[in-house]
């Protein structure tokens, strides 16, 4: 998988990326990661790269030729990486506009975009770019929640964290992955470490059994219940047995 960030501050990117999982991922070549400087594009001395809005009305706007040159740095270095591979005939790489105007980010969406090989992500700032280089250039716009930031900086990198740990390699435990919150419209069941017994609580029984049997039963059992107490919505679309759906409605009923 290799993102590439068009971002006005390369430095948030790059530092986020490398720390812990991700850096890991990148350093092992799971991941790559190009955080390109849309003002190195600027194509004036003073590396202005933003205008006041036609129209009039607060703050300024990011201007569409160093975007769509971003852009296209961007293609060459990816064609030139395919030059001669079966790569070079795929269909053109998707480029995500984050924008609280998007579709919001889920987990279904990341599984979507983990089978990628290459994301471009174009990051906005002040009060958001020219609708004509984003007309031109881009197809797919996500937001990751209803609230307004300064920049697609961060929204880039909460994308770039979920995606990451659903390409293989990257998490240790592949197994981790498939039985976490939200893949299968459940939540996951409460975790423990040691010690056994801390102040006054104690670690489940079934957890120190290792009957395998009875652990996934407790598993699945835990799930249906945190999500009946947290996001009793998510029980919509899960496939769930009578017998679980009737414990999770007489949760839901005494909430
Ligand atoms: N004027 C824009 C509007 O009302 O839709 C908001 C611009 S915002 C201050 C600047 C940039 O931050 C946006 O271009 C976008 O890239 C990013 N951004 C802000 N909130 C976001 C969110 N919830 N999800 C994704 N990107 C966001």
């Amino acid at each position: 998988m290799n993102f590439h960030v068009m971002t006005l501050f390369p430095g948030l990117i790059d530092n986020a990326m490398g720390e812990s999982i991700t850096g890991r991922a990148i350093k092992a070549g799971y991941i790559s990661v190009n955080a390109v400087n849309i003002r190195d594009f600027a194509g004036n001395r003073s590396g202005s790269v933003d205008d006041y809005p036609y129209g009039g009305g607060a703050g300024m706007v990011m201007k569409a030729e160093p975007v769509y040159m971003c852009y296209k740095y961007i293609c060459g270095q990816i064609q030139e990486r395919n030059q001669g591979t079966a790569e070079n005939r795929k269909p053109p790489v998707r480029v995500v506009y984050l924008t609280p105007q998007g579709r919001t980010f889920s987990q279904k969406l990341a599984a979507e975009y983990a089978d990628e090989e290459d994301i471009i992500f174009l990051c906005g700032h002040y009060e958001g770019i020219d609708e004509r280089v984003i007309e031109e250039i881009v197809t797919d716009y996500v937001s990751i929640g209803d609230y307004v930031l300064t920049g697609g900086e961060l929204p880039a990198l909460v994308m770039m964290d979920a995606i990451s740990r659903l390409v293989p390699g990257v998490l240790n435990n592949c197994i981790s992955a498939q039985t976490e919150s939200f893949s299968g419209s459940l939540l996951e069941y409460p975790q423990y470490t040691r010690p056994e017994h801390w102040r006054d609580r104690s670690v489940p029984p079934v957890l120190l059994s290792g009957n395998h049997k009875k652990l996934a039963e407790w598993y699945r059992e835990q799930s249906v219940i945190r999500t009946a107490l947290m996001r009793p919505d998510l029980l919509e679309n899960a496939e769930l047995t009578q017998e679980e759906r009737e414990l999770a409605d007489s949760i839901i009923n005494n909430l």
